[in-house]
């Protein structure tokens, strides 16, 4: 009767560990396919600039008697140079706040001056294209987190607002406390008036190297993979990033931060045992 009892008792235990070590393995599959798939991405990413350079230099050796074909083959090799050189910083990047915790050197950032830094960086693409950026409700705001991976996220957003918008548009960025039931947060949200994300590529566009127009993304430099590096800056922040588009119409892209005060009161709750 008792070994009975207990073989009862068992396997219903048995049954849920074995499922969990199922779910596990699919975990660890589902993971190593994500790894296999960016290590394919980043070797296709890093081909195409190395093979055009390559191109482009057999055409400089050939053309070398025709110094104006010299001159525009020497042009396209340094537009391949900078976009190899965006796409390993970015790897950097990308790598660094996927690895390094952030919190460790946090420290309230102003956030008059994290937008300012973001649209000091774009200003050259912006003034080019005749986009006005306007900031407002920035004055005495704070979060709490590292300055140079918040800088990176915000200046993403910007750049990507004026990199996807016509000529002569409005690149917005509005800041704003939030109340949240677990302290006050900062909501940033940097709108343009650009080509805007439809529906089924809202949710992937956070993905590394996903990007809705390869051909576009790759003409403004871009390498798709900003969005990525927002998306874990916010993470491991404590914070979120969401997207609001219309297609053809613009689109809002909006970072919600903890509030530096918010973020200090609650460590100070619980203060370190040393
Ligand atoms: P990229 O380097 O290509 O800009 P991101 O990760 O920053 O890479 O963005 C991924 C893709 O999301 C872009 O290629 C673009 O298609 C789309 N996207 C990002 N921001 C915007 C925006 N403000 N308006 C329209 N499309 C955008």
């Amino acid at each position: 009767g008792e070994a009975l009892a207990v073989s009862a008792r068992v396997a219903p235990l048995g049954s849920r560990l074995v499922l969990l070590l199922v779910e596990d393995l699919t975990e660890a599959r589902r993971i190593e396919a994500v790894r296999r798939d960016f290590v394919a991405n980043v070797s296709h990413e890093l081909k195409t600039p190395v093979g055009a350079l390559s191109l482009l230099s057999e055409a400089v050796m050939d053309a070398s008697d025709d110094p104006e074909a010299v001159q525009r083959f020497a042009g396209r090799m340094q537009i391949e140079a900078t976009r190899l050189t965006n796409l390993v910083q970015e790897l950097i990047d990308l790598s660094r706040v996927q690895n390094d915790d952030p919190l460790e050197d946090a420290e309230p950032v102003r956030v008059d001056e994290l937008v300012a830094e973001a649209v000091d960086r774009c200003r050259h693409q912006a003034g080019a294209k005749q986009i006005t950026m306007a900031a407002g409700g920035t004055a005495d705001l704070a979060v709490w987190g590292n300055r140079g991976q918040l800088a990176a996220a915000l200046g993403n957003l910007v750049e990507n607002a004026v990199n996807y918008s016509p000529a002569r548009t409005r690149v917005g960025i509005a800041a704003r406390r939030v109340t949240a039931p677990g302290g006050d947060m900062i909501e940033l949200a940097v709108t343009d008036q650009g080509i805007g994300i439809s529906e089924k590529d809202k949710e992937r566009v956070f993905e590394r190297f996903y990007r809705v127009d390869p051909a576009r993304s790759r003409a403004t430099g871009g390498t798709g993979l900003g969005l990525a590096i927002v998306k874990h800056v916010v993470a491991s922040h404590g914070g979120e990033v969401t997207v609001w588009s219309a297609e053809g119409q613009g689109s809002t892209f909006t970072l919600r931060l903890p509030e530096a005060g918010a973020a200090r009161d609650r460590a100070s709750q619980h203060p370190d045992p040393d």
